[in-house]
């Protein structure tokens, strides 16, 4: 089979490498016609993260079942299915809990002893191979495949956004502890801070400020009815200091990760971070989807080496707010939001910029690393 393989910083390449299969009773074998590039992915393509080269990428991804293992009871071959970016076991203390996230049976523990947590084609998320590819071995299949209704085909680039970036814009919102009538703000308008808000507008809230410098993802976010920061032409804090009332937002979600540079372009990962305490009111709540890692292999920032930042944890602590983090639990959302998408309450391809071959992987990672104007997400076709 083809798949997208990592040569080493900013160099990838569509390889035949050799063919997934069915490896164990309780696998499913999923073709897959749509395979997104995330920002998670570019972490890994900058050689910001120990992914390893010769590693397939892909972590958001839709297809159809062409094999079961014989332990597999509810996947048929046929069903179009969206598969999490998280690998669970649906048995473990913490799947049963559901934070899928944070599989106990499937984590790599040559990470840590105590690792918890897997995923497709990422850094030390365990061995698994990602579905930038035409074919993508899924464990524990039963868990892990999500039934699509019969307009998944046509309708695939709304669905192939459950397998990630939908439940993480969601779980933003969630961390923070958004409820109907309050404000947000949300940092980075990239797929998953444009998700945040499309999640936000779905719950409810009075106003979603979306803080950016890129004009075409400033654009996108207002073209769901959100208000839009551009952090090049004022400060953000006062930007939002001053649509609240000097109040701040009732919740802050960081949708940015470590990589949070000002409009130059100089790296500062405390940045999104710092602004959300001074952006968010007295007792508001904040949620961190954005990615950090305990260690960065070229860090811009000498602290970040060993993952640390300088937080503004005496104004954080003196504000009373809550904060919460890490990897989306896609299974606690994904059913339900399928039923949003299917219902047409829900329309998440509207960030959708490129559709294109596998073949134009290498090229399509190029410009959606560079942030190009008008890429903003992109859909790679397996079976085009
Ligand atoms: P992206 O890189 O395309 O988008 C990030 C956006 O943030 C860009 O538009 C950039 O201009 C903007 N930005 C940079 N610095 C900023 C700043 N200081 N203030 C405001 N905006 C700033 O990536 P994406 O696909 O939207 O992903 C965003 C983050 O979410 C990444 O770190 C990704 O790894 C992470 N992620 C996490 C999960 C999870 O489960 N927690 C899942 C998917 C993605
Ligand atoms: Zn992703």
């Amino acid at each position: 089979m083809r798949a997208v393989v990592y040569n080493g910083p900013r160099d990838v390449a569509v390889n035949d490498v050799a063919d997934a299969r069915i490896e164990r009773p309780t696998d499913v074998l999923v073709s897959i016609t749509s395979t997104n590039i995330c920002g998670s992915d570019l972490h890994m393509y900058e050689g910001r993260t120990d992914f390893p080269s010769g590693g397939v990428f892909g972590h958001e991804n839709l297809g159809q079942v062409v094999e079961v293992g014989e332990a597999v009871d509810r996947v048929k071959v046929g069903d179009w299915v969206s598969v999490p970016f998280n690998i669970g076991c649906g048995f473990c203390k913490n799947c049963e809990r559901g934070l899928s996230a944070y599989c106990l049976t499937t984590a790599d523990r040559s990470v840590f002893p105590n690792m918890a947590g897997a995923a497709y084609g990422f850094a030390d998320m365990g061995p698994y191979r990602g579905g930038q590819a035409d074919l993508l071995r899924v464990p524990y299949g039963d868990y892990n495949c999500l039934k699509l209704p019969p307009d998944a085909e046509e309708r695939q680039n709304d669905y192939v956004m459950l397998s990630d970036i939908f439940p993480t814009g969601w779980h933003a919102t969630e961390l923070a502890g958004l409820r109907p009538g309050e404000s947000i703000v949300i940092y980075g308008a990239g797929p998953v801070g444009l998700m945040a808000a499309h999640s936000a507008m779905i719950k409810g809230a009075s106003m979603v400020m979306v803080v950016d410098r890129h004009p075409d993802r400033l654009r996108l976010a207002e073209s769901i009815g959100a208000l839009a920061i551009d952090d090049s032409k004022g400060s953000p804090v006062d930007q939002v200091l001053e649509l609240t009332h000097g109040v701040g937002a009732d919740r802050g979600c960081e949708c940015v990760g470590y990589q949070a540079h000002d409009p130059e372009g100089d790296e500062h990962p405390n940045m999104t971070m710092n602004d959300l305490v001074k952006s968010v009111k007295f007792t508001g709540g904040i949620g961190v989807v954005g990615v950090y890692v305990p260690q960065d292999p070229a860090p811009q920032d000498p602290l970040y080496k060993q993952g640390e930042i300088v937080f503004d944890h005496g104004l954080f602590w003196f504000k009373g707010q809550s904060i919460g983090t890490g990897q989306c639990n896609v299974k606690a959302y994904n059913r339900q939001l399928r039923d949003l998408i299917s219902n047409g309450r829900a329309n998440p391809s509207f960030i959708v910029s490129h559709e294109l071959p596998l073949g134009e992987a290498a090229d399509a990672y190029q410009h959606f690393d560079a942030r190009d104007d008008g890429w903003t997400k992109v859909i790679l076709k397996p079976a085009a």
